[in-house]
């Protein structure tokens, strides 16, 4: 095990915006030993005065869309136009692909890495949703506190990933391709009202045209969602990051969205709303951790299991059981 520090080291690493103490702290952050999160536990306490003080975007889309060489563009356009320090953390929970993070592949945002005020870290290996969802969270709170101004959470994994995301920022970024037929299959409804502005990638060449058309139907599509309490209506813009075309749009939208929730009590609201959710969500995941770490549990549940599939018992008298070990 790597060398610990006491919790004011970490600290005061963090609070002079030194990377080499921040990325110690994400290190007991994303931890499952229990002397690591209960240090993490007391860093984050203390650093919570200094956090919140930054952008929190979500970008998200289907494998392929073009997330990564969009960050690159973009989190290069907030960095050197906007001067703003950018940290870049992933969802990426491993039980949705192999192999671990995609992020950590170094062919990914190459120019952003030897960026000196970006900041990227890779996503966690061989954590669940919930694991990573909540390491992320606290990330977060790292990042801030350590200075960086705007912060991209970018989801890997296809799926659920997508909500837990939506649930840790200011405002969340649907990345789309321009189809050649219906423009909105294959995206879930779901996602696309979770969505504070939709961007349609790869607009260029051949596929400008496309993605002019799919702008138009997008944007009529979200007038057809009810407005949210933001007042904010989702934007639609289309952008080419190999030829860097449109990011200066979906900067201002940003903007334009903040000056709009920030004018009223919504962008605090909406931080400390997911200040409770994160709560329960804690909450059940500590207990569920719990549960799953008792030897009792761990020793009957395969049996269960086995029985379960083999139709002996029922899935809910199986749970009934197990559930005895929970006090
Ligand atoms: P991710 O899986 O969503 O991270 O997507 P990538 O960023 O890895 O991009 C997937 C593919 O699309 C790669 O082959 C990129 O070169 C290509 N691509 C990404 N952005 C653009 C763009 O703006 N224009 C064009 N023509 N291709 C792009």
């Amino acid at each position: 095990m790597a060398k610990r520090f006491p919790a004011a080291y970490y600290v005061e690493r963090i609070l002079a915006h030194d990377r080499l103490g921040l990325s110690r702290a994400i290190t007991l952050v994303e931890s499952t030993l229990p002397s690591d999160q209960e240090l993490a536990r007391e860093i984050i306490q203390q650093l919570l005065p200094f956090s919140g003080n930054s952008v929190r975007i979500g970008i998200t889309g289907v494998p392929g869309v073009g997330k990564s060489t969009f960050i690159e563009a973009f989190g290069t356009f907030v960095t050197r136009e906007q001067q703003k320090k950018l940290a870049v953390l992933a969802i990426d929970p491993t039980s949705q692909r192999t192999g671990g993070s995609i992020l950590g592949d170094k062919t990914r945002m190459e120019t952003l890495a030897g960026n000196k005020q970006a900041y990227i870290r890779p996503s966690p290996a061989g954590k669940s949703l919930g694991g990573v969802a909540r390491s992320t969270r606290e990330s977060i709170i790292l990042c801030e506190a350590a200075g960086f101004e705007v912060i991209f959470v970018e989801t890997v994994g296809v799926g659920q990933s997508e909500t837990a995301v939506h649930e840790m920022v200011d405002f969340f970024l649907l990345l789309m391709l321009a189809g050649a037929g219906d423009e909105l299959q294959g995206i879930k409804k779901g996602i696309m009202e979770m969505a504070d502005a939709v961007v349609i990638t790869k607009a260029d060449g051949q596929n400008l045209q496309k993605a002019r058309a799919a702008r138009a139907e997008y944007q009529s599509a979200l007038h057809l969602f009810p407005r949210t309490a933001s007042g904010w209506s989702p934007k639609v813009a289309i952008s080419s990051a190999l030829e860097n075309t449109g990011i200066t749009e979906v900067w201002q939208t940003i903007e334009a969205y903040l000056e709009t929730v920030q004018n009223g009590s919504y962008f605090e609201q909406k931080r400390q709303h997911q200040n409770l959710h994160w709560l329960h969500e804690s909450i059940r995941q500590t207990l569920l951790d719990r549960f799953f770490a008792k030897p009792e549990v761990k020793e009957t549940l395969p049996e269960l299991e086995k029985k379960v599939l083999q139709g002996e018992v029922s899935a809910f008298a199986a749970a009934e059981e197990l559930l005895k070990f929970s006090n």
